[in-house]
C-alpha cells in the first residue's frame, strides 16, 4: 500500500463526498471509493439510529450485501460497531467473529470476512458515525491501514456533517417529520443548524446568501426555479465579460507584443464561443442556477484543457479559469447590485460575511448574521452587537446555497440556525423576541439614571462605535461617552485609504453628536481579520503580525495623516486619543513623537492643535507586565480583552475550533486584568475596558469589583449592564472579584456569578444555550 497515493485519494474523495448533492450520494462514494482505496473486499458506514437515540444503522456498503442498507441496526454499545463509538478508537481485529462483541446479521453475508478493522468519524469531539472495512484474510490490515483509515474518517468529518445536514434541509422542505439526531436536534427533535452565540440576540427572517467574490469553487449546488430569467443573467454577464475584454484589449493593444496579442484573442474567443454558451444554457435548461451551471461548465473546460498533451493548450487552462471568475464576478454583481432587493428582513448567510457585506444592507433591514468561520471574538460578530443584531458565528459546512432565500431562525445566544422552522419553533422564538423587546422597553427607563452602585460608587459607562450608523444607538442608549471610536471601520468601508479631509468630516459627526461628552478615538487598528481591500497584506500568522500600532508607525505618512485629521475636528468635541497593540515603550515613545509633530504641522499651518489626553490599550501580555511604564507615559488605559484573552490564552479569536477555550473569565486572563489596574491605579491612572467583557454582565461585575473606573461596550448592552451595576453593592463586586482571585477554572467563576445574578433577580440575563 501506497501511504502517498491513498492520502491523494482521500483528498480527492474528500472533495467528492463535500460536493454530494445528498447524503446517500455521499456515503455511496465514500465506500466505494474507501474500500479501493484500503484494497478491502467490504468497506461499510454506519451512522445515527433514527429510531434509537444512540443506536447505529447501516447506511451504505461496498461489499456487503446491498439489500441489508438500512436494515442492519445495532442498540448503542452494541455490535464492533458500537465498541467503536463508545471507545472512539480504532478496533482492528484478526478475526472478527472470535470477538466477544461481534453480533451476527446474516442477511449482510459478513461472516466470510474474519479481518475487521472499524474506525470512528469524530467532529467537533462528536462520533459521527463508524467506517468499518472487512477482509477474507484474517489479519489483513496492520497499524498502517489502521492510520490510514483513521485519517480518512478525519478528514471526512467535516464533508459528512455537511451531508447529513443537506439531508435533513431537504426531509424538513419535503414536510418529513424531522427526527432526533443527537448532535443537530433540540429537545424536542427539532433540526438546527449549531454554531456558536456571536452577538446575543434572536432574529425570524429570510436568509440572503452572500458568496466570495469570484470564488468558483464556493459556488453551491442550487436548482433554478426560473430557468429563461437565469439565462438572460447569463447573457447580460457574457455581454459584459466581452466588452470589459475588449476595452481591456483596446488598452493593451499598443503595449503589448504580438505573441500575447494573440492569447488576449484566445481569450476572447472564449467567451464567444458558442459551444461553451450552449453548454451552460442547456445546463440551466435542465434546472441548474445560472452560477452553478457557470461552474460546471467552466470545470469542464478547465478540466478538458488539464489533460492535453499540447502544453500551449495545457496552459488555456488557466485562461479558463480567469474566465469563469469573470463571468461569475459579473454574475454576483448582479445578485448584490439587486438594491433594495434585500427582504425586510435580511438575515445574511456565507462562509465569511464581511463588514463590507453587513454594511451594504439597507439600513433597518439588516436584522441578523450567520457565517461559516468565526467566533464571538470576530470584528463582524463585535459589528452586529453594535447593530444590536445577533450573529451566530462557526457554522461548520453551512450549505449556503441550500438556505438562500428560506425562512430562518438565528439564536445568537444558543448559537442554533433553524432553517424553516416549525410553528412551534416560530412561536416560542417570537415569545423569546416579545420578552427582549419588553425588556428593552423597561430598560430604557434607566437611560438618564447613572451607573451608580447600591453604595453609591459610581461607574463610568461609554459605548463602543465604529460606523456612522451606531452612533443613533450609542446615543440613545444614554452612554456618557465614546469608550472606543474604531477608526479602521469607516477605512474598511471604502476602496481607498479616505483622504485628511474626509477623515475631518467622519470624525467631526461624531464628536460633535456627543459635544461636552468624551469620545474616546482609537488609531488604525489594521491587520489581524481587518484587512483593507487597498492595503492586501498576506501573513502566515496576521494576528501576529503586522497590526495596529505596528502598522501605523511603519507608515508615518498614513499615520500622520489620520493624526492630523483628528487633531482639526477635536475642537468640536471632547476628544481623547487611543492607541492600539501596544508591545512595547519603544513604539509608545515613537507613536507620541508622531502625535507631538502632527501638532506642530498643524501648528505651522496656523491651525489650533489641541493637545489631547493621550491613551494606551493594553490587550498583548507584553503591555500586561509594563503596565507602569506605559502608565508613566500617557494619560489612561483601556484594557482590549477581546485581544487580551486571545493572546493570553493563545485561542485565535476567529477560530471556531477552539472558541471554547476562548473565554474572559480564565484565571490567566482576570490575573492579567488585576495586575493591569493595580500597577495603573499606582501610577495614577484610570482604567477602562472596552472590550466585550464589558458587555457580559458577568465581566462587567468582576471587573468592577477589580476597581476599573469606566466600562465601553456595544449600545445594545449598555442599558442591561447599567442595570446590573445598580443591583449591586460595591462590597459585593469586590468580593466577587476577591472570590475569583483563587478560582483555578473560569467555570468556578461564572457558576458563582450566575447565581448571585439570578439571586438579585437578574436571571433573565442569563441565555447561554438551552
Ligand atoms: C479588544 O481587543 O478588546 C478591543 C476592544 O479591540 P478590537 O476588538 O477592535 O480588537
Ligand atoms: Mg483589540
Amino acid at each position: 500500500m501506497q501511504a502517498g497515493n491513498v492520502l491523494k485519494t482521500l483528498h480527492r474523495l474528500t472533495e467528492q463526498v463535500a460536493k454530494a448533492p445528498d447524503l446517500p450520494t455521499a456515503l455511496r462514494t465514500l465506500v466505494t471509493g474507501l474500500a479501493q482505496a484500503m484494497d478491502a473486499e467490504v468497506c461499510s458506514i454506519y451512522l445515527p439510529d433514527p429510531e434509537v437515540a444512540g443506536g447505529w444503522v447501516l447506511r451504505a456498503t461496498e461489499g456487503l450485501n446491498p439489500e441489508s442498507v438500512g436494515q442492519v441496526h445495532l442498540g448503542p454499545g452494541e455490535g464492533l460497531v458500537g465498541l467503536v463509538a463508545r471507545e472512539e478508537e480504532p478496533v482492528n481485529l484478526e478475526s472478527a467473529q472470535d470477538h466477544a462483541w461481534f453480533r451476527y446479521f446474516p442477511e449482510t453475508g459478513e461472516e466470510r470476512f474474519p479481518a475487521f478493522l472499524g474506525v470512528p468519524i469524530l467532529h467537533r469531539g462528536q462520533v459521527l458515525g463508524v467506517i468499518a472495512v472487512q477482509s477474507l484474510n484474517a489479519g489483513r490490515f496492520d497499524e498502517e491501514h489502521a492510520t490510514l483509515l483513521f485519517t480518512a474518517a478525519a478528514q471526512l468529518g467535516g464533508a459528512i456533517a455537511h451531508a447529513q445536514v443537506l439531508e435533513r434541509l431537504v426531509r424538513a422542505r419535503e414536510g418529513k417529520a424531522e427526527t432526533p439526531e443527537q448532535a443537530v436536534a433540540d429537545g424536542s427533535g427539532e433540526a438546527f443548524l449549531a454554531g456558536l452565540g456571536g452577538a446575543q440576540g434572536i432574529a425570524i427572517g429570510t436568509a440572503w446568501a452572500v458568496y466570495p467574490p469570484a470564488d468558483l469553487s464556493a459556488v453551491s449546488d442550487r436548482r433554478t426555479d426560473d430557468p429563461e430569467a437565469d439565462k438572460r443573467e447569463f447573457r447580460t454577464a457574457l455581454a459584459a465579460a466581452d466588452q470589459e475584454l475588449a476595452e481591456l484589449g483596446s488598452t493593451l493593444t499598443e503595449r503589448i507584443d504580438e505573441e500575447d496579442a494573440d492569447l488576449f484573442h484566445a481569450y476572447l474567443h472564449m467567451v464567444r464561443d458558442k459551444g461553451f454558451q450552449r453548454r451552460v444554457e442547456a445546463r440551466i435548461d435542465g434546472g441548474s442556477w445560472v452560477q452553478t451551471a457557470v461552474r460546471d461548465v467552466v470545470r469542464e473546460y478547465i478540466g478538458a484543457f488539464e489533460n492535453m498533451d499540447d502544453p500551449y493548450l495545457r496552459e488555456r487552462a488557466a485562461d479558463m479559469r480567469d474566465l469563469g471568475r469573470r463571468l461569475l464576478a459579473q454574475l454576483q454583481q448582479a445578485h448584490a447590485s439587486a438594491d433594495g432587493q434585500y427582504p425586510d428582513d435580511t438575515v445574511l448567510v456565507g462562509e465569511e460575511i464581511s463588514p463590507l457585506s453587513m454594511a451594504a444592507v439597507p439600513e433597518g433591514q439588516l436584522k441578523g448574521v450567520v457565517s461559516a468561520t468565526g467566533s464571538a471574538g470576530s470584528h463582524v460578530a463585535i459589528l452586529a452587537h453594535a447593530f444590536g443584531i445577533p450573529a451566530v458565528m462557526g457554522v461548520e459546512d453551512l450549505p449556503v446555497g441550500l438556505i438562500d432565500g428560506k425562512e430562518v431562525v438565528v439564536d445568537g445566544y444558543s448559537g442554533r440556525l433553524y432553517v424553516e422552522p416549525s410553528p412551534r419553533i416560530r412561536d416560542e422564538y417570537r415569545r423569546l423576541e416579545a420578552e427582549e423587546a419588553a425588556l428593552t422597553e423597561r430598560l430604557t427607563e434607566l437611560r438618564d439614571q447613572p451607573a451608580v452602585t447600591r453604595d453609591g460608587r459610581t461607574i463610568t459607562l461609554y459605548a463602543n462605535t465604529g460606523l456612522l450608523a451606531d452612533l443613533d444607538p450609542a446615543l440613545r442608549s444614554g452612554a456618557e461617552g465614546i469608550g472606543l471610536y474604531r477608526t479602521e471601520l469607516p477605512f474598511l468601508t471604502r476602496d481607498r485609504f479616505p483622504s485628511e479631509a474626509e477623515q475631518v468630516r467622519i470624525y467631526r459627526q461624531v464628536f460633535e453628536a456627543f459635544g461636552e461628552r468624551p469620545v474616546t478615538i482609537r488609531t488604525l487598528d489594521i491587520g489581524g481579520d481587518k484587512l483593507l481591500p487597498y492595503l492586501p497584506v498576506k501573513e502566515d500568522n496576521p494576528f501576529l503580525g503586522w497590526r495596529g500600532l505596528r502598522l501605523s508607525l511603519d507608515h508615518p505618512e498614513i499615520f500622520l495623516t489620520q493624526l492630523r485629521a483628528i487633531l482639526r475636528a477635536a475642537p468640536y468635541g471632547n476628544v481623547r486619543l487611543l492607541l492600539p497593540m501596544v508591545t512595547t515603550v519603544e513604539e509608545l515613545d515613537q507613536a507620541l513623537r508622531l502625535i507631538e509633530r502632527a501638532r506642530a504641522e498643524l501648528m505651522e499651518d496656523g491651525e489650533p492643535a489641541p493637545e489631547l489626553p493621550v491613551g494606551a490599550m493594553i490587550e498583548v501580555p507584553s503591555a500586561v507586565f509594563q503596565t507602569a511604564a506605559i502608565a508613566r507615559r500617557v494619560n489612561f488605559l483601556s484594557i482590549g480583552t477581546n485581544d487580551l484573552t486571545q493572546y493570553v490564552l493563545a485561542v485565535d479569536r476567529n477560530n471556531a475550533r477552539v472558541a471554547k477555550l476562548f473565554d474572559h473569565l480564565h484565571p490567566a486572563v482576570t490575573h492579567a486584568i488585576n495586575s493591569v489596574v493595580d500597577q495603573a491605579h499606582a501610577e495614577g491612572r484610570p482604567v477602562s475596558v472596552c472590550g466585550e467583557m464589558a458587555a457580559d454582565p458577568v465581566g462587567a461585575l468582576l471587573l468592577t469589583g477589580m476597581g476599573v473606573d469606566e466600562l465601553s461596550m456595544s449600545a445594545g448592552a449598555l442599558l442591561r449592564i447599567k442595570w446590573v451595576l445598580r443591583s449591586f453593592s460595591t462590597a459585593q463586586t469586590r468580593e466577587f472579584a476577591e472570590l475569583a482571585r483563587v478560582d483555578e477554572c473560569a467555570r468556578t467563576t461564572r457558576a458563582r456569578m450566575e447565581t448571585a445574578l439570578v439571586d438579585a433577580g437578574l436571571g433573565s440575563l442569563i441565555r447561554a444555550g438551552d
